[in-house]
């Protein structure tokens, strides 16, 4: 195998009709690690994922996934990687078990697939409803178990196309365990996400797409920094004058200090919160102003989402 990252895209371009899906789009991805693909719906993060998974060609630009090419070399990429999303794997009148083994056979498996299905429904706490028809279990097993059956042959890059939509939080948050130890054990994860809170916790980098195209990537710490630093908000004492106050912080922040007319607040743009809260409390000791409250935000990906795509995240479905 060559050394390229285990996921590299390079100008991937897709046109349906009149639509660019992809308009030239490069991503890449190291082995082990995970990479958050975000994006409004129609930004063409399915689009991606199909292409990578082999689904679907490309018009133009070229991919490999595990090192082999996506067109030239599908076969060997769909041995080396695991597909889970909106794919329907599995077979609602089998049994979570049967539908794991079953796969297990078709990826030859042979014997081995009895002690990984087993396996697979212990580390997803399916154990219990192993024996019952899939129809019958909740929408959060029926994740955990297409999970589950992308994982039955141990592929080194996993595909997850909004691996948790439709969970509760409970759920969620034991999918990302689970990814986590997957990550943990070198795989290497591709995710798409409407939850930026997903991508936040999960995904080492992240790529923004918006109508095909690349809008942002870092981490998630670097993409939030891109969209600007901390901001500092302080109440002033009841009685006390909060344009004296926004006075006595000027000149300290990235920006300007902003009285909020009806709430009195003093928001004070800063490029690191917590490093300048020793010259504001000294500002405040030397003109004697109080304040109620003092905080610390820093902007989250909401806020960088909002900022590069002009639309909140989440479905509008
Ligand atoms: P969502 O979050 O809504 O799933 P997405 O980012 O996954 O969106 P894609 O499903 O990749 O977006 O779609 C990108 C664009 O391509 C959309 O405008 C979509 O309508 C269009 N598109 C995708 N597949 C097809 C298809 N088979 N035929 C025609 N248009 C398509």
């Amino acid at each position: 195998m060559d050394e390229r990252p285990a996921i590299v895209a390079e100008g991937l371009t897709k046109r349906f009709g009149a639509i660019h899906a992809l308009a030239g789009v490069d991503l890449e991805a190291p082995a082990g690690t995970v990479l958050g693909l975000l994006g409004p719906n129609g930004a063409g993060k399915t689009t991606m994922v199909r292409i990578l998974a082999t689904l679907l060609a490309p018009d133009a630009g070229r991919a490999w996934v595990a090192g082999h090419d996506v067109t030239s070399q599908a076969a060997t990429v769909r041995r080396l990687m695991g597909l889970s999303g909106q794919y329907a794997a599995v077979d609602g009148y089998l049994t979570g078990r049967e539908n794991l083994r079953m796969i297990g056979r078709l990826s030859r498996l042979g014997r081995a697939a009895v002690r990984r299905a087993d396996e697979l429904l212990e580390l997803f706490e399916l154990t219990a409803a192993g024996d019952r028809t899939v129809r019958t279990y909740s929408g959060g097993m029926r994740r955990r178990l297409d999970v589950a059956a992308s994982l039955v042959a141990a592929p080194a890059v996993l595909f997850l196309d909004e691996p948790t939509t439709g969970l509760d939080p409970r759920g969620r948050f034991g999918l990302w365990r689970l990814l986590e130890e997957l990550t943990g054990q070198g795989a290497t994860l591709l995710l798409t996400t409407q939850y930026l809170e997903e991508a936040d916790r999960l995904a080492d980098r992240i790529v923004v797409l918006d109508a095909g195209r690349v809008v942002a990537a870092g981490s998630a710490e670097e993409l939030k920094a891109q969209v600007g630093g901390d901001r500092l908000e302080l109440h002033a004492d009841p009685g006390a004058d909060p344009a004296a106050l926004a006075n006595a912080l000027a000149g300290l922040g990235s920006g300007a200090p902003v009285v909020d007319p009806e709430t009195g607040q003093v928001v004070l743009p800063v490029t690191d919160g917590p490093a300048i809260l020793p010259e504001v409390a000294a500002r405040l000791a030397a003109t004697g102003l109080r304040v109620t409250d003092l905080a610390v935000r820093r902007p989250s990906l909401d806020d960088v989402f909002l900022t590069l795509t002009g639309q909140p995240a989440g479905r509008s479905a």
